[in-house]
């Protein structure tokens, strides 16, 4: 029997009068490759932003490693070793590729990104870890080549990669990433799925939202989908595909 990494137990979010996630419930193993599927507004960025303290439920428990962490700041959650990416693109175009991923490591560090850009006396050995991290989660995500480069100089999903690559270099035990292949052309997405093999490999337990069927089915170990903030359906890709509730939803009733 495989280690449940994260655990939600009923957890429920109300915005007003919106319930934007309804009592929904999973548990994922660790080393597993999760999709959150469902039409849009149905609640899957939220159920990132509950795991990652963006917001505590209104009710409800998250767990990471047994440990129950629903009320922790993000910071905290980052620390524990869950990491992420978001569904839109936030780098900084004219920081170089290399920079853009040590941002994501300083906001954890006592010295701060504006005190590591400028370089102050102080920073040597914490540079250094984070420059040999950060370098590693480029070489994972193959974006070495490119550490110099400005940012707004990657192709399209060339940056999406390097979101992931920052997301990477805090050396997270969970990684969730929010419509990676958003944008991208079939070769790109096909990069893409290889790479977040490889970080399964490293054992890493991916937790993702998508919308590109194809790309989900291929590389989900399981599903869960989402409508109107409730959980309507989990099972195995093959599961899913022929699940009619699943049908109903994508169809519109
Ligand atoms: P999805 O990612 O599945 O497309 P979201 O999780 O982004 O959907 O949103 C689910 C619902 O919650 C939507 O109706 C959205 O407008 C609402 N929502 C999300 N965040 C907030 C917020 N901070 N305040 C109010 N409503 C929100
Ligand atoms: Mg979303």
């Amino acid at each position: 029997m495989s280690k449940v990494i994260l655990e939600m137990e009923e957890v429920t979010i109300r915005f007003g009068g919106l319930t934007a996630v309804d009592s929904v419930s999973m548990k994922i193993e660790e080393g597993t490759i999760r999709a959150l599927i469902g039409p849009n507004g149905a609640g899957k960025s939220t159920i990132f932003n509950l795991i990652t303290g963006i917001y505590p439920p209104t009710s409800g428990n998250i767990r990471f490693r047994g440990t129950p962490i629903n009320g922790l700041k993000p910071h905290l959650i980052t620390e524990m070793g869950i990491a992420r990416t978001f569904q839109n693109i936030r780098l900084f175009g004219e920081l170089t590729v290399l920079d853009n991923v040590k941002i994501g490591q300083h906001c954890r560090t006592k010295t701060g990104w504006i005190g590591a850009l400028i370089r102050g006396p102080r920073v040597n050995r914490e540079e250094k870890e984070i420059t040999e991290a950060s370098m590693e989660a480029l070489r994972l995500m193959e974006l070495d080549h490119k550490a110099d480069e400005l940012a707004k100089n990657l192709p399209y999903g060339e940056q999406r990669r390097l979101e992931i690559a920052r997301a990477m270099a805090s050396q997270p035990k969970l990684i969730l990433l929010d419509e990676p292949a958003a944008g991208m052309n079939p070769q790109e997405k096909q990069t893409l799925m290889s790479m977040i093999r490889k970080i399964q490999d490293k054992g890493l337990t991916i937790f993702l939202v998508e919308h590109d069927m194809k790309f989900v089915m291929n590389l989900s170990d399981r599903i869960v989908v989402l409508d109107y903030g409730r959980k309507i359906a989990a099972g195995s890709p093959a599961e899913i595909q022929k699940n009619p509730a699943v049908i109903a939803a994508y169809l519109g009733k």
